[in-house]
């Protein structure tokens, strides 16, 4: 008797053991393996939601396989709970906003272990260009080390609406944030910290001859100093990353050691292979 309500127990086990020895990992849909591997308490509804918005907007989302997924969306969760949204001037704040903003972080941080950056406590989120009194001039976004992001919402929705045209306001400012988590977050990822140095080195050549007024194929913002730089690498790492390796492969491929994340390996997750 014992033995049967033992086997009665451990019977969806060794029905969802059975389907991944058949048909392999994919056929666990993202959805239940967010609820087996992260314990996600959302409905399939909600998860859903969130899943097709994602896919409709970030093109590094809709290249993830169903694991790649399930850690996305557990991530963003986690990330966007942890944080307020305020709408000025008129901006209305939408689960979309979070979503995307939120997205825009995780994607970011995907190959690194802390994604949370804990120096930005919240969004102040803009309908578009907003002035910023404490240094008197117009602004898209801007990142204090610590405290609120502010974001002008229609220059968020255009870096994810063209997709390699370069400009991704919301990858910009998170590339100031996570650089700050540093010497401002209560945890910051350790691998990132300690290639950054390096990877500013070797970063440094490149950016002197931009500073001598030199044709680049990065944009000239990158010439203002070296957080700019990084930033704007950034936006060039996941908006052209097939003319980012041609033109600087050195930077590049530095670039993904340092976010452990390489654009360009998009049927597996983006995974940095040696
Ligand atoms: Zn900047």
């Amino acid at each position: 008797m014992i033995f049967f309500i033992l086997f009665l127990i451990a019977l969806p086990f060794l029905f969802l053991y059975g389907a991944y020895l058949i048909y392999g990992k994919n056929a666990l849909p993202a959805f239940y393996y967010n609820k087996v591997v992260y314990h996600n308490p959302i409905s399939k509804t909600e998860y859903d939601k969130i899943d097709s918005l994602l896919s409709e907007q970030l093109h590094f989302f809709k290249q993830l396989s169903p694991e790649g997924k399930a850690k996305f969306i557990h991530r963003l969760l986690a990330f966007k709970n942890q944080k307020k949204f305020i709408g000025k001037e008129g901006c209305t704040v939408t689960e979309e906003m979070k979503i995307v903003i939120s997205g825009a972080a995780i994607q970011l941080t995907f190959g690194l272990d802390q994604y949370l950056m804990d120096n930005i406590r919240g969004f102040i989120i803009y309908p578009s260009i907003f002035f910023n009194k404490m240094i008197n001039q117009r602004l898209k976004g801007g990142t204090p080390p610590e405290g609120n992001m502010q974001l002008s919402w229609q220059h968020v929705e255009h870096g994810f609406v063209y997709p390699s045209d370069r400009y991704n306001l919301a990858l910009h400012e998170f590339a100031h944030a996570l650089k700050l988590t540093i010497t401002h977050a209560n945890d910051f990822d350790f691998k990132f910290y300690e290639y950054l140095e390096k990877w500013e080195t070797i970063g440094s050549k490149e950016f002197e001859l931009m500073q001598h007024g030199d044709e680049n194929f990065l944009r000239k913002y990158a010439a203002v100093n070296m957080h700019e730089f990084f930033a704007v690498c950034v936006e060039h790492f996941f908006e052209v990353p097939e003319q980012f390796h041609y033109n600087l492969p050195n930077i590049y491929y530095h670039l993904c050691i340092l976010l452990n994340l390489d654009p360009l390996n998009k049927g597996k997750d983006y995974i940095v292979e040696k």
